[in-house]
């Protein structure tokens, strides 16, 4: 079913409640990435062409329903001043009359930044008196804010029930077409990296990407308990002997769909791995079993080869999760290989959120990639297949 789009309507004159995510990272107050704002300006500048009087929304950290200054969205409005060269009205609340008089102010193609909706606990609770009271400032909503879309929020979903049109931004268009269209109809061979910490997290996204994929290639402590449902040990490395029957359903569900499974067959462990620190003690490569007292914590180099061979004959690679503990320097080889690796490919790139997003970051080849989701929680409940609210709010064509 195809939500409509900004491009789909004509919202000239209209007052358009725009929930961005300008979720973003400040450190002393000073917004230290700010990818988020950029991947919002072209819904934003196509509004403001077009002549709506565009209302921004957002929430930023986890206030908890209290007003915290540390949380304010102030910082987002003069950056967005800058980038979109006209200024940015930011208003110090987000409900109330003087919010109504501030929006009544407007004139086409102005715009205004609200402050924190999550100052208010009704936001999160998806109260519908407070998602009235923002949706009384506006007649119409677009919802750009694909990192929080897997939340029925008052702002992300209930808003749509009292504004008309409700249609998607550009960049839930876009997150939808990668994360969506082309993962369920992909250029084959269709090959899926997988990593992260647990089983338990991805075992949905395993099941339904042993639909669509022709391989699936695990990294990361998920690989540990599949090692384990292999029969082979995997000493001190991070594990879930309870999720040991499910990786071997999903192991057979691949024989039978015929869907190739590759597993690490080497890795680097360690002894005396201290996280704070960020520091390793002794540390060495095993192939196959990872003996009592050392702690797998990255791919190894046979491992990174298989890898490779398989994305370079993909047409379509996806990547959500880290081959090790990439956050730590003498962990992170495996992550950025394969980083490097899925860049240089050929086919169509999709990096699916959270630390994938982080890790091609960090090794400087961001540009190299087809797509890189800016939702984690988002992109992998997508990714599963589930309904996120944010979007099923919205209109269908
Ligand atoms: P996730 O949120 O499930 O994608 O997991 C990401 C986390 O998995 C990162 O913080 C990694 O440090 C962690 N991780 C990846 N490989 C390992 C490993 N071998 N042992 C422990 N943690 C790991």
């Amino acid at each position: 079913m195809a939500i409509k789009t900004i491009k789909d309507v004509n919202l000239a004159g209209k007052r358009v409640f725009v929930r961005c995510d300008f979720n973003v990272p400040l450190t002393d107050g000073m917004i230290s990435d700010d990818s988020r704002i950029v991947a919002a300006l072209p819904t934003i500048q196509h509004l403001v062409g077009q002549g709506a009087r565009v209302i921004l929304a957002s929430h930023l950290g986890r206030p908890k329903g209290e007003r915290n200054a540390k949380y304010s969205l102030a910082p987002v409005a003069e950056d967005l001043a800058t980038k979109l060269g006209q200024p940015v009205t930011f208003i110090e609340d987000c409900i109330g009359a003087e919010v109504e008089a501030e929006v009544a102010k407007m004139g086409d193609g102005d715009i205004v930044l609200l402050e924190n909706v999550r100052f208010y606990a009704g936001e999160e609770k998806n109260d519908s008196e407070f998602a009235a009271a923002l949706a009384k400032l506006a007649d119409a909503f677009v919802n750009d804010a694909f990192g929080t879309a897997h939340r029925a929020h008052a702002s992300t979903a209930g808003v749509a029930a009292h504004l008309s049109p409700n249609v998607c931004g550009f960049l839930i268009e876009k997150e939808l077409a990668y994360l969506g269209d082309k993962t369920a109809n992909p250029e084959r061979p269709f090959t899926v990296i997988l990593g992260g910490a647990k089983v338990s997290d991805k075992i949905k996204v395993i099941d339904a990407l042993l639909e669509k994929a022709d391989t699936i290639i695990i990294g990361g402590a998920m690989a540990y308990t599949f090692a384990l449902a292999e029969g082979r040990t995997v000493g001190e490395s991070l594990s879930e002997p309870d999720f040991i029957a499910t990786a071997k359903a999903a192991l057979q569900k691949a024989q039978e769909k015929g869907v190739k499974f590759l597993l690490p067959v080497d890795n680097l462990a360690v002894k005396d791995l201290d996280f704070g620190a960020g520091t390793v003690g002794e540390a060495q490569f095993f192939e196959g079993n990872i003996p009592d007292g050392w702690e797998g914590v990255d791919i190894g180099p046979k491992s990174i080869e298989l890898f490779k061979a398989e994305v370079a004959t993909a047409k379509t690679v996806l990547w959500n999760g880290p081959m090790g503990i990439f956050e730590i320097d003498a962990c992170n080889q495996g992550t950025f290989a394969v980083a490097k690796t899925i860049a240089e490919s050929e086919g169509i790139s999709i990096i699916g959120g959270g630390d994938s997003v982080k890790a091609i970051k960090m090794s400087g080849y961001s540009d190299k990639v087809t797509f890189m989701s800016t939702g984690g929680g988002a992109s992998l409940e997508f990714l599963e297949g589930k309904d996120l609210p944010g979007v099923a709010a919205l209109d269908q064509i």
